[in-house]
């Protein structure tokens, strides 16, 4: 099994190639076919398990391969529940993007730091926002942050953005998001809370469980 297989690109397969990543791993495997076919995708995977690159390689995939409605205006948000996670993944969208022959823009939104200069790189506009839920509600409050154009919402660690007290948050901007969408939920624990926002959220959903 490849990544090539598993229906990525080559500039993708090439950059992980580059990272030393001989195979796919089994929630890889499941879950970025899943994705590439514009699947919901429920997941059961924990840190280390490789959930990062399951869901930001299709991602790049599907956003290099399809041309936006308008260019720089956001397509994917990925929101997780603090900012070294989200850190973390923008380090992961670009050392995997490295290679696409058109470069995605990726804009951190996350609380605990100065909201200016998020808000001046979102001016440009971009491809992908990672954010935490308070920061990006706040930043739609002062109109840097747009979300008609989303095509795919990720929710990352879902366990901990509910124990961590983000469902308000979620709520109002799940209400932001178009209707017609994708919805990936990546989680290590699936409490009650997590069931119910997966039942609300995820249509039709491909599970992985690894
Ligand atoms: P994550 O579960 O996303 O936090 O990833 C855990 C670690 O595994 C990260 O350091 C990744 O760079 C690494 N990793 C992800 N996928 C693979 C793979 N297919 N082969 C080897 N290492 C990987």
């Amino acid at each position: 099994m490849t990544f090539t297989s598993l229906g990525l690109s080559e500039p993708l397969a090439r950059a992980v190639a580059d990272l030393g990543y001989g195979a796919p791993t089994p929630v890889q495997r499941e879950a970025i076919p899943a994705v590439l076919r514009g699947r919901d995708v429920w997941a059961c995977a924990r840190t280390g398990s490789g959930k990062t690159a399951a869901f930001v390689l299709p991602l790049l995939h599907a956003l290099s391969a399809h041309p936006g409605r308008a260019p720089r205006q956001v397509r994917a948000l990925v929101l997780v529940p603090t900012r070294e996670l989200a850190a973390q993944i923008s380090e992961a969208i670009g050392r995997y993007g490295r290679y696409l022959p058109r470069p995605l823009k990726t804009c951190l939104a996350v609380g605990g730091v100065s909201i200016n200069p998020q808000m001046m790189a979102l001016r440009g506009g971009a491809d992908l926002v990672v954010a935490t839920p308070g920061r990006a509600l706040d930043l739609v409050k002062q109109n840097a942050l747009r979300l008609s154009s989303v095509e795919t919402l990720v929710l990352d660690e879902a366990d901990r953005l509910l124990s961590l007290g983000f469902s308000e948050e979620l709520t109002r901007l799940l209400e932001l998001l178009p209707a017609r969408r994708q919805n990936l939920l990546f989680s290590a624990t699936f409490p009650q809370a997590v069931q119910t926002l997966a039942a609300q959220l995820l249509h039709e959903p491909t599970r992985v469980s690894v």
